[in-house]
């Protein structure tokens, strides 16, 4: 549970928002968005903020839940939601409604406009998300307690780990650790890729044994009190050839390159550049498909994003991730992921789990 001061105080930081937009009112609608400004963690909640007030409208399902975990006044729907916003809006003679353009279906929006024939709707774009980038003490000790559980949870499933195991069965395993190491649940499906799998950055686990002599890599996050850790290792199962050790000392010195150029004012765009700039060194740059790292905490992506043009400043208290890799169709991948938080100075790196190439 969040300290009700807490929350209360991330309403508050939404208020020059609301002035900003020239409207009274915001609903917000994505479940992340929700949980950080009420605390409420149901699957079904939306949260309309004024200056002097803040309403939860959840479903009967969470009558008793809800007013446990949030502090926001509680309405409970026994209508359709939009008639109850309708409902709580015309009361108070508001005109006009912020919400939230990026994360609102097009079903939604068109029930609103339907409901609040009088009502102006206006958008504006990630303003919760945007003020979710810089984390609180609280949440950057939740994100590393996050992190070392999704560290201890990869030491006690690779203890289980013997070649011929499926991607399954290892994925299988690390999820079980996680739980019962106290996670919460995966922040994402958990990727295990072996041999000319691992070149698929996103690979699913399959029934393929996972065989000696190469390369598995190996993508896991845990959820702990909602917050999400992120993690990358790539091994050597049994002998892999010269190439393949080659890509992957690049890959590291491209990781610590890049986790070296991270402090504030630093834009996003040169933590990427300081990752790129390693691997054209050694030739490899055209096999790193993606962005450099990302933001995570609530959520696994969340801004900012560390790709190419991405102009945003680092800031103290951004938890991000740094994660370069190159891909070889037909021979394998190599990535190497940790979290890692902006501080004062730099930046300090969470993951506690070592990078140099593990042989199993
Ligand atoms: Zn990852
Ligand atoms: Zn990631």
């Amino acid at each position: 549970l969040q300290p009700v001061t807490e929350l209360s105080e991330r309403r508050e930081r939404l208020l020059p928002i609301l002035r900003e937009l020239r409207v009274p009112a915001f609903l917000v609608s994505a479940p992340a968005n929700v949980r950080y400004l009420s605390g409420f963690t149901g699957s079904n909640g939306s949260l309309i903020l004024t200056a002097d007030a803040a309403v939860l409208f959840t479903d009967p399902r969470y009558q008793t839940q809800a007013p446990l975990e949030s502090d926001c006044a509680v309405k409970i729907a026994k209508r359709p939601m939009t008639a109850e916003f309708a409902t709580w809006l015309n009361r108070r003679r508001i005109a006009s409604l912020a919400f939230e353009e990026n994360r609102i279906a097009f079903e939604l929006y068109q029930k609103l406009k339907t409901a609040l024939p009088k009502v102006r709707l206006k958008p504006a774009a990630a303003a919760v998300d945007k003020l979710r980038m810089v984390k609180s003490p609280s949440e950057i000790a939740t994100i590393r307690a996050s992190v070392e559980l999704n560290s201890l949870a990869l030491d006690h499933a690779l203890k289980a780990f013997a070649p011929a195991m499926t991607e399954i069965d290892l994925a299988a395993e690390i999820e079980y650790r996680m739980r019962r190491l106290g996670a919460d649940g995966v922040a994402f499906e958990t990727i295990v890729a072996s041999g000319d799998r691992s070149a698929l950055p996103h690979a699913r686990p399959t029934d393929h044994p996972i065989k000696t002599d190469e390369l598995l890599l190996i993508d896991m996050g845990a959820s702990v009190a909602g917050y999400a850790s992120d993690m990358t290792r790539t091994y050597a199962v049994g002998k892999v050839d010269s190439k393949a050790r080659r890509m992957y000392r690049a890959v590291l010195e491209s990781q610590l390159a890049a986790i070296a150029a991270v402090r504030p004012g630093v834009t996003c765009g040169a933590v990427d550049r300081a990752a790129r700039g390693v691997l054209r060194t050694h030739g490899f740059d055209k096999l790193f498909i993606h962005s450099t790292g990302h933001g995570l905490g609530l959520e696994i992506h969340e801004p900012p994003r560390l790709g190419k043009k991405e102009k945003v400043k680092l800031e103290p208290g951004m938890a991000i991730t740094i994660e370069p890799g190159v891909y070889v169709e037909g021979l394998g991948g190599i990535r190497i992921e940790d979290t890692v938080v902006v501080t004062a100075q730099g930046c300090e790196v969470l993951t506690p789990t070592r990078k140099e190439l593990v042989v199993l």
